[in-house]
Formats: structure tokens, sequence, C-alpha cells
């Protein structure tokens, strides 16, 4: 199908990208196991590595499954284009690398999932590239963290795991300003809830680990390019504006316009760092996605009716869910994500430390695992668990206190959720 603006999330979520398979007719996205792709003869060969015809060469680099989810992915966020990676973490490296030079900064907010402000605050200083951890609700602090070294800005439109959601469109208008992108990790909202594209971000990055692919099988990360960012605008980004040196002095953002980024990614990120997705990953990540609306509808009904429930409980001190009239994002939600709050979201104990780890050992629907976004009900103590590399402070910004419990809310029947939640709570004491 052609994928037109008339098309609802709903038809594109099962229809974008794909087409029936030319070869064979197969209706479903078949999976491409192949490493390499046959040359038509030495000049298409030329080309090909030239950038000046656009083809299948090696899969480190492209792959015809992997197409079809980069172009599910971007049509779903509304970007030009998306490259497709090997993990959430991997797609973060992948969106900073085109920008980022020794010496230069990200200015990120405080409130990231746990693995992100450890790669932030330790794992990028080897590559001399700088984070600057920031209140995003304080906007003159954002502005003043802005340098002539800062290559971009850098949050979560809902924050995991406290609930916060991040006033997009304000720190988008800081970001422009500056004349630089705004990075938005869109893995806890999904392009069903939130479209950080409209709120002015230039880059979304997923974790397709989580709601996209939907039932905790795959690992796998993606970069969606809204292909409306200046690249040439300034000299910040030599990467996509000045001459590239391994394609004969190519200008990326000359040569490709919107899709610079995409291309860039793909035929320097891709190629070069490696952290390529497999096509089988794909295939699963793409069969989540035909159902991403529908288990999102449910994530969130389900979400609501239990923050609401675990509000009113005598064992509980306070619920972070930007769903419930309570929090002090619930304004926000109305315009960052009106169709809800996602379904992630932490609990604070009345009795403490103690009380969550006897919680969560007593809970026999909800999973204690580290993942989250699968159809099952999941939960984990941040604390002691993702959280566990962090400062004290930095717990506490990230909306991960000794005292609260992360819950994951799942596709289940909230009455049965409802129900073990009572009991592990009572065990709890
Ligand atoms: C899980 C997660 C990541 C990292 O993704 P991986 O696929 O585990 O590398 C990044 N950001 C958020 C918000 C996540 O939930």
């Amino acid at each position: 199908m052609t994928d037109g603006p008339t098309y609802g999330f709903d038809t594109l979520q099962i229809h974008a990208g794909a087409r029936p398979d030319p070869a064979t007719g197969a209706r479903q996205t078949p999976i491409y196991q192949s490493t390499a792709y046959v040359f038509r003869d030495a000049e298409h060969a030329a080309a090909l590595f030239n950038l000046q015809e656009v083809g299948y060469i090696y899969s480190r680099l492209t792959n015809p499954t992997i197409a079809v989810l980069q172009e599910r992915v971007a049509t779903l966020e509304g970007g030009a284009g998306a490259v497709a990676c090997s993990s959430g973490h991997a797609a973060q490296i992948m969106a900073l690398f085109p920008l980022m030079t020794p010496s230069k900064n990200v200015v990120v907010s405080t409130r990231l999932y746990g693995g992100t402000v450890t790669q932030f605050s330790q794992t990028i200083k080897r590559f001399g590239w700088e984070a600057k951890f920031v209140d995003f609700d304080d906007l003159d602090a954002v502005k003043a963290a802005v340098d002539d070294d800062t290559r971009a800005v850098f949050c979560e439109s809902i924050a995991n795991p406290g609930g916060y959601i991040t006033d997009l469109r304000t720190i988008a208008d800081v970001a422009d300003a500056a004349g630089l992108p705004l990075i938005v990790d869109n893995t806890s909202a999904t392009p069903y809830l939130c479209r950080p594209i409209e709120h002015g971000a230039t880059l979304v990055v997923h974790s397709l680990t989580k709601y996209l692919t939907g039932n905790g099988t795959v690992t796998g990360g993606v970069v969606v390019d809204s292909g409306t960012f200046d690249w040439s605008a300034s000299d910040k980004f030599p990467s996509l504006s000045a001459p590239e040196p391994a394609y004969h002095g190519l200008r990326f953002h000359e040569t490709f316009g919107a899709l610079a980024f995409t291309f860039h990614g793909i035929a320097i990120g891709l190629r070069d760092l490696g952290m390529t997705l497999n096509p089988q990953a794909a295939h699963y990540t793409l069969m989540g996605i035909e159902t991403l609306s529908l288990r999102m509808e449910r994530h969130v009904e389900n979400a609501e009716k239990i923050a609401a429930w675990l509000e009113g409980h005598k064992a509980v001190d306070y619920v972070t869910y930007a769903g419930l009239k309570s929090s002090p994002y619930f304004d926000r939600k109305k315009t960052v994500c009106p169709r809800g709050a996602g379904a992630l979201f932490t609990v604070a104990l009345k009795g403490g430390y103690d009380a969550c780890v006897k919680f969560v050992d007593h809970l026999e629907i909800f999973s204690h695992v580290a993942n989250l976004g699968d159809t099952r009900s999941l939960v984990i103590h941040s604390a002691s668990t993702t959280h566990r590399q962090l400062t004290p402070e930095q717990q506490e910004a990230a909306g991960a206190a000794p005292n609260v419990v992360r819950l994951s809310i799942g596709t289940e029947d909230a009455d049965d959720l409802i129900r073990d939640l009572d009991q592990a709570l009572s065990a709890a004491g």
C-alpha cells in the first residue's frame, strides 16, 4: 500500500513499509536471513558503494526485513526515516554519534532510565563526550547548561520510572533557539501515546525491547529522524554538513536532504559501529507493532484502574502516575500524551525498603524482572537493582528512592492484578 496521511494509526501499524513480497507474493514480511546480496553487475556494485543508488550490499548496513521495520516506525512517529539497531542503548549512541566529537556535550534530563544515566554519566566519557544533567522542569537551568560546545538536548517523553512527563514543546523551543536538535526517548510512551516530532523533537529513539515488540522476546532499538533539522545552518555538525572523506567528499545533508541523518546512520553508523539489529528480531518486532494500539489501550486502562486503587490503599504512601488527578503532571499529560500516561509507575510504601522487598517477593502474577513494557505485569525494586549504581541523590532524582517499587502494568485482567497486589501488600505488613 502507499502510505498516505489519510490512513489512521491502526492501519499504519499493520501496513506501513510493507507490501506483498515481490518474489513470492508472501503476505507477511519474510525474514530475509541473508548476509549478502548479489550485485546485478560491476557497475551496480560501484553505484551502491558510492551511495549513488540505494540497495542492499551486506546485512551489517541494510536488510529488507529491517527496512520494513524502519519505515514502519518512521511512519508511526511521523518522521522522514529511521535506523534500527541492536538495542535501545545502541540507539542512543547511534543518535549522538553523528552530532558529537571529543570535548562536546549533551544537555540531558535528570529523569532518565537508570541504564541511560550510567551510559551518559560514565561510559560516553571514554569518547570524550560529556552529559550535563539538569532538572528539565527548570527552564532557566536548561538554558544555562547550554554552551558553545553543546550539540544536543536529550530527554524522555514519559520518564521511566517516576511517571514524569516532559514539557516537550518548551524544551524543543530552548533547543531551537540554540540551534540544537532535541532527542526524545519515546520508549515508555510509544508513538501511540505520544509523537514527539509533533512537539518539536528532531530525533526520537526507542528501545524496541519494550512496548513496540511488547512481549519480552527481543532486544532492539531505533532512531527516527524528523527530517526537519537544518544540519548546515551552523558549522556545529560537520559529520552531516561537511565533506565525508570515506565517501569521496560527499556531503550528507546537501546530498540527501531530509534523509541525511538516516543515510549517515546506515552508511557510517552501522557500517563502522556495527550495532546492527538482526532480521529475526525485526520480524518479532514487526509482529508486535501490528497490535501496538490495542495493547497500549489495555495497558493504559489497567494502569489507570490499578494506580487509583493503590492510591487508596492504607499501606501506600503515594503513587506517581501522571494519569492520576493527584499527579503534578496530570495537566501536561493532556497535551503531551492525551491518550494516556502509559503503564509504568512507582508506588511508595509506608513500610520503606523492607516492605518493598517483601512486597516484591510475595507477588504471584507480577514477575520480578529488570524489564518493562511486556504483556505480562512486571515489578522491580529499582533501588536494589536497576538504579543500584546511582548515588542516593541520583536515585531520588530518577524517582527510584529505596521506599519505592516500580510496576509495569500488563494486559492481564485488572481485577486479578489488584487481587495479587492486595495479598502482597498484606504480606508486606
Ligand atoms: C529499556 C530502556 C532503554 C534501553 O533499551 P535496551 O533495549 O535495553 O538497550 C532506554 N530507555 C528506556 C526508557 C528504556 O526503558
